[in-house]
């Protein structure tokens, strides 16, 4: 893959609509998947840059227009958000496939849902409005709703810019001034939100931009008691550790976990419709994706062919430079991480599964993080390849007798994202749909979101709901306001 020209060599932070190096002077090196050559020395944040940034978000909080600006000039403001976003976006998308991998076209697919977050958010802002309530002739109560205050945003690398904007466009839409900490291995999409921001004419102070590694930028975010509001997507155990450094400052948490979510496919489905979903599911956006359909449960009288099918499917699928836009699955995003989801290849062997296609980097490519679309089949419910989520371009494929295995294998696992079911059985459709434990269900479809309706797990996915009204209730304070309409009825205690 050929270098983005106009790389910028470093990465600083951006505080109070100034763009600064950590107070330390520290650094961190990030490298792009396809060399693992460093390409840029970014600011490593700690507590006195995030103190800094929190300080500069809470005087726009406190004396700036933001948390007060009627709801039809803030909303102008976040359509030049998204207009800059689009202004950018084949730039957005290039400087994305350098640094995670992610195929390109894949890449303006993301770029473009980014503009879409500060659009919707744009509309919800001048359609939303308030309760009131009238208890029969005694009593009238309105809600004032109010920004919570300072948002901590931290974001992961698998499509670092959207999920900057799915948090960034419903905290600004609500009036709260936000410090963002993006994933310290995917830094360089967040370098252009400032000239972004700026462009649109969003007031200083109010959007604050601070680099770092998770456990010291990312955690003195979460302990600074300047911020009630911390929304968090990333892996579990990480959002464990947030929950309990949050939990002395009782703040409000967003939490948007792994996943392991089942394609379940029933012997009456559309197969052909099933097998391009069930692929697409898992291999799109290289299988670092939260709502991977990483376990394909087929009924035992389709399996065998269904297993043929994937694997014929899964050899064909083009693997290579991030760049071209023929690649369907690139580079994965740092050595670590394709060390680990080798190590789960390596698992899924030595635990007895029956690898069917892919398992090993393609001849072709010699050096970068590549790994061939890698389909398992015989996967029983016990092995660590069912359980864990592996996050990459790996699937597991798993026989089912009947509707109570199908769901009862669904259910195996800690996770509880997304599912995905193929049958043209309505009836049964709907009641596995109710059985599964899941927070979002597609039935004879992938992935495809409308804003509006609430995201995010249960069990070890996740707690709280972002989308539509949900995100706006969690940037919010309601209050209740209670009014008597004639006389009031007091006990007279003492009198
Ligand atoms: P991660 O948990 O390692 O890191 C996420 C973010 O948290 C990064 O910015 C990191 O720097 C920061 N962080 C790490 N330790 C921290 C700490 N102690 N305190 C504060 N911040 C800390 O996750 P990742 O590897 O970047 O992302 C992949 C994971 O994200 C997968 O598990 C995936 O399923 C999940 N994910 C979930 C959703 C969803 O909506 N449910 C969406 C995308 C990704």
């Amino acid at each position: 893959m050929t270098r983005p020209p106009g790389l910028p060599a470093k990465l600083e932070h951006f505080i109070g609509g100034a763009s600064v190096p950590s107070a330390d002077g520290a650094t961190f090196d990030v490298a792009d998947p396809v060399t693992n050559v460093p390409y840029a020395t970014v600011a490593a944040g700690g507590a006195e840059d995030i103190g800094r940034a929190v300080a500069a978000a809470a005087a726009a909080f406190r004396d700036g227009p933001w948390p007060g600006l009627p709801a039809r000039p803030r909303a102008r403001i976040l359509n030049q958000i998204a207009d800059a976003i689009e202004g950018r976006a084949d730039r957005i998308a290039e400087l994305e496939t350098f640094d995670t991998g992610l195929p390109v076209t894949q890449a303006r697919g993301q770029a473009a849902r980014a503009a879409e977050n500060f659009r919707f958010f744009a509309d919800m802002t001048v359609t939303l409005h308030e309760d009131a309530f009238r208890s029969a002739s005694t009593q009238f109560g309105y809600v004032i709703r109010q920004p919570a205050g300072v948002a901590g945003l931290i974001t992961p690398w698998n499509t670092p810019f959207m999920l900057e904007t799915w948090k960034l466009a419903p905290a600004l839409a609500a009036g709260c001034p936000v410090v963002l900490k993006p994933a310290e291995w995917t830094p360089l999409s967040a370098s252009l939100l400032p000239e972004i921001m700026t462009e649109a004419g969003l007031p200083d102070g109010v959007f604050n931009l601070v680099h770092g590694i998770g456990e010291v930028a990312g955690a003195a975010l979460v302990a600074h008691p300047g911020v009630p509001r911390l929304s968090f997507t990333g892996e579990t155990t990480t959002g464990q550790t947030i929950m309990a450094a949050a939990a002395p400052h009782l703040k409000g948490l967003s939490m948007e976990l792994g996943g392991k979510s089942p394609c379940v496919i029933f012997a009456d489905a559309d197969l052909d419709q099933a097998v391009d979903s069930a692929l697409f599911g898992v291999f799109s956006l290289n299988g670092e994706r939260c709502t991977a359909g990483s376990r394909i449960l087929a009924e035992r009288g389709i399996y065998d062919a269904l297993v043929t099918r994937l694997a014929e499917r899964a050899r064909r699928i083009r693997v290579g430079d991030p760049a071209d836009p023929a690649t369907e699955i690139g580079a994965l995003v740092h050595p670590e991480h394709y060390a680990r989801v080798l190590g789960y290849v390596r698992a899924g062997q030595d635990e007895g599964a029956r690898l069917v296609a892919g398992g090993v980097r393609p001849d072709q490519l010699a050096g970068g993080n590549y790994l061939a679309a890698t389909v398992f089949a015989d996967v029983t419910a016990g092995m660590r390849i069912f359980r864990e989520e592996i996050f990459g371009p790996v699937v597991c494929v798993t026989p089912f007798g009947d509707e109570a295995e199908a769901i009862r294998l669904a259910n195996a696992t800690a996770y509880g994202l997304a599912a995905y079911i193929w049958t043209t059985d309505l009836a049964r459709a709907h009641r596995v749909a109710g059985a599964i434990e899941s927070g979002m269900t597609w039935v004879n479809s992938h992935n495809v979101r409308d804003l509006r309706t609430p995201f995010g797990g249960v069990k070890a996915s996740g707690l709280g709901r972002e989308g539509g009204s949900h995100s706006l209730d969690f940037y919010t304070d309601s209050r209740i306001v209670h009014i008597p309409l004639g006389d009031t009825q007091v006990p007279r205690f003492g009198a």
